[in-house]
């Protein structure tokens, strides 16, 4: 036994001064690896048989794994980043213009001249230290008072302020107040020949960086400057680095994220955070917790060993409803510049400098999200695709990409113009590509089965629509309104959900009753309103609407939207439900081919709504002919691009007489 024990020793004392040697070669802050040595101190006196003994040593692997000091150079060629966006993506030409003049701005700030301002009245100082700055590089303005100090500072921008703390007139200290106040972000140094503690202290509290003690050495006054606009630069350049993506499912959020760090040259990875319940998942579990573990930021930059990923978040607007703790608090503490350098996971219980990741959001609607978090990003929204843009994907992008991941590229098929239109039309109702690529894969998988089968017996294959059918099987989706009949108490509607836009059908039934009005489909509060409003409206209107004034005193009235899966809420049924009610009570048929979008007022006006890119795209896919929407909703069809409302005639209306002129059958 005394031998056994013997060598478990030695095996833990070998560890131990293994770890011992690499902390001390791992280039961690010194207050990490002060912590490292303390945690390793406790390793020494476990037994390496209890669990205690594996969770320390674990915990101080991980400290020792961390990218503390790690990252890529970034690749700032704005050329290179805009072929690399235009190789993989096609169209979303406002979208790759937003990211490339996000991209600019880092390079521009990284590339600018720091400007700093020199204030002393002593000129022979002056003179020196503008000679010295400007063959370091940087571009210099003087001053030889504080009174022309701050004339400067009112004409001129600065990065930094060197000032002499006493002056004739205005001493050094109001100098720099008076530039903080301008741009709290300028950095300050204080140059004296009587520097006191006292003076010292003034200083730092009103932000000066660092002293320069007259007379000062040149390899001083280089040190101060640089680590003073260090500091500066970091502040600017990530203060707007959270973009975030909003659109529907499918639309390239994800792919366009990976491009902007290939583009970069940075690691990119995914966090999912729809559907987190607990804070610890962000920040981590504390270390007393058996088990614990870090959060996934933290992780995620372990797995990749980079400190400055880009880092993609997604679903940030589903995070679970029954979330423990606030989750736009703790997203915040990852992602706000102001706060991240500072990031303290709970499990590492040390800061990690989150501030050099580029951080991208996702989402599917930015208003799903809370005001605080959306405050803080740059929001650039994606949409659906047209039916030629989908073409067009498919055929230049989403084919190639399938027939060389099956293995096909040897022998490609060609896949016909008809044979992708009968795809995306019979197989697919989406706003995105998502379900057209799988369609796709699934027709190069059966093509690769087949070579197989016939012993690759390699002969050219045409995918045509005859080839689809029989792959793919029978179509899926149908128009929905092109093939209706005109009925009494049944309009066509437009939402708008998180997969993008989607027709719905608003049906009206009346019965013998008491007066009760009845809603079914799964309405979301708003909807629910937005159909009693409908009713009221009608009930106050009924004698210029020509329907009976007692008809609901007699009589109940039931509205119901089918299309369970589709997310019903919003005030955008309106329009749509009160003209299925006058339908009803009038008896004249709804046009099916004309959808209405809009919320309705009690006095019968019709107020502007979302999403009227999404609409018009999921109107079309439907077959529907006209579109109904509010006057205010003009300027939003005129900025959109032609072959969205291509086959389209949009009619604006103000009130809903003018719908009921153009919706009933008379
Ligand atoms: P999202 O993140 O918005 O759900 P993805 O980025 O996952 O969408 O896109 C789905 C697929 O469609 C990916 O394979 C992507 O490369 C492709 N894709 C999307 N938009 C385009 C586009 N404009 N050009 C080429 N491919 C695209």
């Amino acid at each position: 036994m005394s031998i056994f024990k013997k060598s478990e020793e030695k095996l833990q004392a070998e560890t131990v001064e293994e770890l011992r040697q690499t902390i001390a070669s791992a280039n961690m802050p010194s207050n990490v690896q002060q912590l490292a040595n303390k945690e390793l101190e406790m390793l020494s006196k476990i037994s390496p048989s209890t669990a205690e003994y594996t969770i320390v040593l674990t915990y101080i692997d991980y400290l020792i794994g961390l990218p503390w000091d790690k990252k890529t150079e970034d690749n700032l060629d704005l050329e290179r980043a805009e072929n690399i966006l235009n190789e993989r993506h096609f169209g979303l030409s406002e979208i790759k213009e937003r990211i490339l003049e996000h991209l600019s701005v880092k390079i521009l700030v990284r590339n600018k001249k720091p400007r700093i301002l020199v204030v002393d009245d002593e000129k022979i100082v002056v003179k020196n230290l503008d000679r010295f700055l400007r063959k370091e590089g940087y571009s210099v303005t003087t001053a030889l008072s504080g009174a022309e100090a701050f004339n400067k500072l009112d004409a001129f921008e600065f990065d930094l302020v060197m000032t002499d703390l006493k002056m004739q007139d205005i001493d050094g200290i109001d100098v720099i107040e008076k530039a903080k106040n301008k741009n709290a972000d300028i950095q300050a140094i204080m140059i004296t020949g009587y520097a006191s503690v006292n003076s010292a202290i003034k200083a730092i509290k009103k932000g000066a960086f660092h002293y320069l003690k007259k007379p000062f050495k040149f390899e001083e006054v280089r040190a101060t400057v640089q680590k003073a606009l260090e500091k500066k630069s970091l502040t600017i350049s990530t203060k707007s680095s959270v973009l975030c993506f909003t659109g529907p499912p499918g639309t390239g959020k994800t792919s366009i994220g990976k491009a902007v760090a290939d583009a970069l040259g940075r690691k990119f990875a995914r966090i999912s955070v729809g559907g987190m319940k607990d804070e610890a998942e962000i920040m981590g579990h504390r270390r007393t917790y058996a088990g614990a573990l870090p959060g996934r930021i933290i992780d995620e930059i372990h797995r990749t060993d980079v400190s400055n990923p880009v880092l993609m978040l997604d679903e940030i607007d589903k995070i679970g409803q029954d979330f423990k703790g606030d989750p736009s608090s703790a997203l915040l503490e990852a992602l706000d510049p102001e706060q991240n350098n500072n990031f303290i996971d709970h499990y590492l219980d040390v800061p990690f400098d989150l501030s050099g990741v580029i951080f991208i959001v996702t989402a599917n609607i930015a208003d799903n999200m809370q005001d605080t978090l959306r405050d803080r990003m740059e929001v650039i929204e994606f949409s659906g695709y047209t039916e030629d843009e989908k073409k067009e994907i498919a055929l230049r992008y989403l084919v190639p990409k399938q027939i060389h991941e099956k293995g096909l590229s040897d022998n490609p098929p060609e896949f016909t113009v008809d044979a992708v239109t009968k795809i995306i039309h019979e197989h697919t109702r989406e706003a995105g590509i998502r379900n057209l690529e799988r369609q796709i894969a699934t027709v190069c998988r059966k093509i690769a089965t087949g070579f197989v089968y016939q012993k690759n017996a390699l002969q050219k294959i045409i995918v045509t629509p005859e080839l689809v059918e029989k792959y793919l099987g029978p179509r899926k989706y149908y128009f929905e309104v092109a093939d209706e009949e005109n009925r009494v108490g049944v309009t066509t509607g437009l939402v708008w959900t998180e997969v993008g836009g989607a027709i719905i059908f608003v049906e009206a039934a009346r019965m013998k009753g008491s007066g009760e009005l009845i809603l079914t489909g799964s309405l979301g509060d708003v909807m629910r309103e937005s159909a009693q409003a409908a009713l009221s409206y009608i009930r106050s209107n009924a004698g210029s609407l020509n329907i009976p004034y007692d008809f609901f005193e007699k009589q109940d009235i039931h509205v119901h939207v089918p299309a369970g899966a589709i997310p019903k809420d919003g005030p955008s049924a309106g329009a749509t439900i009160a003209i299925a009610l006058i339908s009803l009570l009038t008896a004249h048929p709804a046009r099916r081919d004309v959808a209405i979008t809009g919320e309705l007022t009690l006095t019968g006006r019709i107020l502007p709504v979302g999403g009227i890119k999404e609409k018009l795209l999921a109107a079309r896919q439907a077959g529907v002919k006209i579109i109904v929407l509010p006057l205010k909703n003009r300027v939003d069809v005129e900025n959109l691009p032609d072959d969205v409302k291509k086959g389209l005639e949009v009619v604006h209306v103000d009130t809903i007489d003018e719908v009921v002129d153009r919706v009933l059958v008379k």
